[in-house]
């Protein structure tokens, strides 16, 4: 079994590091997370990760209570250090080098941010974590991940969720729902499916950066899916329904 991948992004959500519970971090889906990355890393790919917080917190809940935005958002990228900070422990704990790098300076804690020196690290083949979204209120995560895909030269970004791909419509209403295998970018915007927030999705589709959407909750997914196995639905420049 061979990749066509050189370089990957992987954008992993708060939720996804939630597990079961209701809020926060559970220790033994980090672990887990941590052991198929090693496994991915051990194959020589390069693997720059995108950390989301929503597992702690978000800024439009925080604004919705009556919080300044800006203000929220910026506690919501605060949130996903905490997270990269998580998996960094989680992943140097079974040996596998990682950096930390953050959109907000907090030299104490990780590596600003710096486009060069996180290729540096990829080619040595360190995982490189990305904290702190973008460093700018009124953005998501989904956004990072494909605005740091595009400034690395990522080959491919890497959507882990709950669901197995996307689908022509609700699988758990409809039972004749069929997973697309494939579709595009402008498919996914005119739709308004639910992969990816419209700005992440328009700066793949202008920069050429297929988007594969996968269920992270399946042991062994994230090797399966970086090695190019079709495990879930590919967003790029085909559509085709499995
Ligand atoms: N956030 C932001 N700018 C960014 C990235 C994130 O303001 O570039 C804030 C925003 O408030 C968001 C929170 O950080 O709600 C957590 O990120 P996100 O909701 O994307 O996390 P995920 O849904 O992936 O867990």
């Amino acid at each position: 079994m061979g990749t066509a991948y050189r370089r990957v992004l992987l954008k992993l959500s708060g939720e996804a590091l939630m597990g079961d519970l209701a809020y926060g971090i559970d220790p033994n889906i980090v672990q887990t997370i941590a052991e198929e990355i090693a496994e991915v890393i051990n194959t020589g790919i390069q693997l720059a990760i995108v950390v989301g917080g929503g597992n702690i917190f978000r800024g439009i809940k925080g604004s919705a209570a009556g919080m300044d935005r800006a203000t929220a958002d910026y506690i919501g990228m605060i949130a996903t250090v905490m997270n990269a900070m998580t998996l960094q422990d989680a992943l140097e704990r079974i040996g596998v080098p990682t950096r930390v790098q953050t959109a907000i300076s907090m030299q104490e804690v990780a590596e600003p941010y710096i486009r060069r020196r996180a290729i540096r690290h990829l080619e040595k083949n360190r995982v490189v974590i990305f904290g702190a979204g973008s460093g700018n209120p009124f953005f998501t995560t989904d956004t990072t991940a494909a605005l740091r895909a595009a400034e690395i030269n990522a080959d491919v970004v890497f959507k882990a969720t709950k669901v197995d791909g996307v689908y022509d419509s609700d699988p758990k209403i409809n039972p004749e729902a069929r997973r697309y295998q494939s579709l595009t970018y402008s498919h996914v915007l005119t739709q308004d499916l639910k992969v990816m927030d419209s700005t992440a999705i328009a700066l793949c589709k202008d920069n050429s950066i297929p988007i594969v959407v996968f269920d992270l909750s399946v042991r062994g997914n994230i090797y399966r899916a970086v090695m190019g196995e079709s495990i879930g639905t590919t967003v790029g420049e085909s559509c085709e329904v499995s």
